[in-house]
């Protein structure tokens, strides 16, 4: 019997997560759920899954969230409150991550302060604060099972092995919608364009990251702190079909690669059920498809891979103010505000203008993701006095 709380619960993969452990049958047993505001659809799930504590981030959503399941029973907590009581459900002995940004951060830490195990889905949250938790010794192998697919892949090449014997690691990115595009046609694209991935069904915000390449940005940080390994160890690889979901390479040549396609059910069902494996009818890869292929990524016209790279090297606070800057920068691309390439410009200016604070601690961390929300505010206003 295995006891789950997913926060995040209405995003894309906390509904896959909550179908997998539907599939997985009743030694799977959902005992909370957490979500930012749609309430609706949190009460919907109360009702199929009969969650001990159900938590929504907003207070009036909330409310009606505790009229609407009155008949079960069922707590209803709100604000970061009740997102931290999720993350620290006391019968619950996994915990799904799968906000979106930011909003994993404080929950990741209590969580592991808690001594949980997490399927961690939200990278944002490690890219924050992975040097918080290695100093306070909470970045253990065993209790971080990555679900992002890059990772869940690694994860399983590296088996029982030790960081040790690693020579380097191989992260495969799709290139998204873009790739192979010129700066000049790159200025023209529309929300929708960037909207439109090629291989993976995915929430808004990941998918304009993955169209930046600062979703594989943010997946280097992720993978250095799960990993245990150094920056320069770590390279992103172009692979546009999306069928190896990464590799390792052993110091003595070895390299070990995860296939599968691209389906996201794969890598939650086993952070899931891990250290077993269930069966499934998802979809299998047919090895007699065709050719796989392999390119390098353009670092010059997609710069926020670099920028994670340089925000990692830097530490501190300084992956703070990557994913603060690059989380307003996104949302105001969504809602029009600015240019795609404008997305890169806005965070690269704001780390420019950071004061990096060196050993942070979870108060620092947090003051900066204001800080530079802030600051790309204020690029992003004079963006659009520029246009207008
Ligand atoms: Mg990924």
């Amino acid at each position: 019997m295995k006891n789950i709380a997913v926060l995040g619960s209405t995003g894309s993969i906390g509904t896959q997560t909550l179908e997998v452990v539907k599939a997985l049958g009743p030694e799977y047993k959902i005992v909370a759920l957490a979500a930012g505001s749609r309430d609706d659809m949190l009460a919907a799930q109360v009702r199929r899954f009969k969650p001990e504590l159900a938590a929504l981030v907003g207070k009036e959503a909330a409310a009606r969230l505790r009229e609407n399941v009155k008949a079960e029973k069922c707590i209803v907590q709100s604000g970061l409150e009740g997102q931290l009581a999720a993350a620290t459900w006391p019968t619950a002995d996994l915990i799904v991550m799968s906000q979106v940004g930011f909003s994993g951060f404080e929950p990741l830490v209590a969580a592991l302060k808690n001594g949980k195990t997490i399927a961690l889905a939200n990278k944002e949250s490690l890219v924050i604060g992975g040097e918080i938790l290695m100093r306070e010794g909470l970045l253990d192998r065993n209790k971080i099972l990555p679900v992002d697919s890059e990772h869940s892949a690694i994860w399983q090449c590296l088996g029982s092995s030790s960081s040790a014997n690693v020579s380097k690691i191989y992260l495969t990115a799709s290139g998204g919608p873009f790739y192979g595009r010129t700066k000049e046609e790159l200025e023209k694209v529309s929300p929708g364009d960037a909207l439109d991935h090629p291989n993976w069904e995915m929430g808004n915000k990941i998918t304009i990251d993955s169209a930046t390449m600062m979703n594989k940005g943010l997946e280097v940080i992720e993978a250095m702190w799960l990993f245990n390994l150094r920056l320069e160890q770590i390279k992103v690889i172009i692979h546009r079909q999306s069928i190896i979901h990464s590799m390792v390479e052993y110091i003595d040549g070895s390299i070990l690669a995860q296939l599968g396609p691209p389906y996201m059910k794969l890598p939650i069902q086993y952070a899931i059920t891990y250290p077993e494996r269930k069966k499934n009818n998802f979809n299998k890869y047919n090895p007699f498809g065709g050719v796989l292929e392999f390119d390098r990524p353009d670092r010059l016209n997609f710069p926020c891979l670099e920028l994670a790279y340089s925000a990692a090297r830097t530490g501190g606070t300084m992956p703070a103010v990557l994913n603060g800057s690059n989380e307003a920068a996104v949302s105001a691309f969504l809602k029009g505000k600015i240019g795609f390439t404008s997305i890169p410009y806005i965070i690269e200016t704001v780390m420019q203008k950071h004061t990096v604070v060196s050993d942070p601690g979870v108060e620092e961390v947090v003051g900066a993701d204001r800080w530079s929300r802030l600051m790309a505010g204020e690029i992003i206003d004079e963006l659009m006095k520029r246009v207008n």
